[in-house]
C-alpha cells in the first residue's frame, strides 16, 4: 500500500508551507486522484487519520476528487472517456492511444482557517 507514504509526503509539504505561512490550522485538504494514477481513495482514506495524527492537519477533513480517464487517439484524432480496462479507441480500435486525464495526484486545494 503505497498510499500511505504518497500521504505522508503531502502532509509534511503542507506543513511546511503552513508554517511559511502561520497558518495553524488547516479545515480542508483536497486532492485531485485519478483513475489511472495507481492510487486507491480507499487506500487515501483509511490512512489519512494515521498520517495527521500529531500534525498540524490533525483536524484536516480530507477531501477526494475523482478524475475520470480520458485518452487521446493518435489515429483518428478524437478523444474519449477511458471504460475500465479498455483503453483501445472506441471510433477506430487503435491502440496507439495516450491518456490524457486521470492520471494525476496532486493537492488541489488547501482550505485554511
Ligand atoms: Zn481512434
Amino acid at each position: 500500500m503505497h498510499e500511505l507514504g504518497l500521504l505522508a509526503e503531502i502532509v509534511d509539504k503542507i506543513e511546511e508551507v503552513a508554517k511559511e505561512n502561520k497558518v495553524t490550522e488547516i479545515e480542508t485538504l483536497v486532492l485531485d486522484v485519478g483513475e489511472y494514477s495507481g492510487v486507491v481513495p480507499v487506500y487515501l482514506e483509511e490512512c489519512f487519520p494515521a498520517v495527521i495524527e500529531g500534525t498540524l492537519l490533525e483536524k484536516t477533513k480530507l477531501q477526494l476528487n475523482i478524475i475520470k480517464g480520458k485518452a487521446f487517439c493518435h489515429d483518428c484524432k478524437k478523444t474519449f472517456m477511458i471504460a475500465g480496462n479498455e483503453q483501445n479507441c472506441p471510433y477506430c480500435n487503435s491502440q496507439n492511444c495516450e491518456v490524457i486525464e486521470g492520471g494525476e495526484f496532486v493537492i488541489k486545494e488547501i482550505v485554511a482557517r
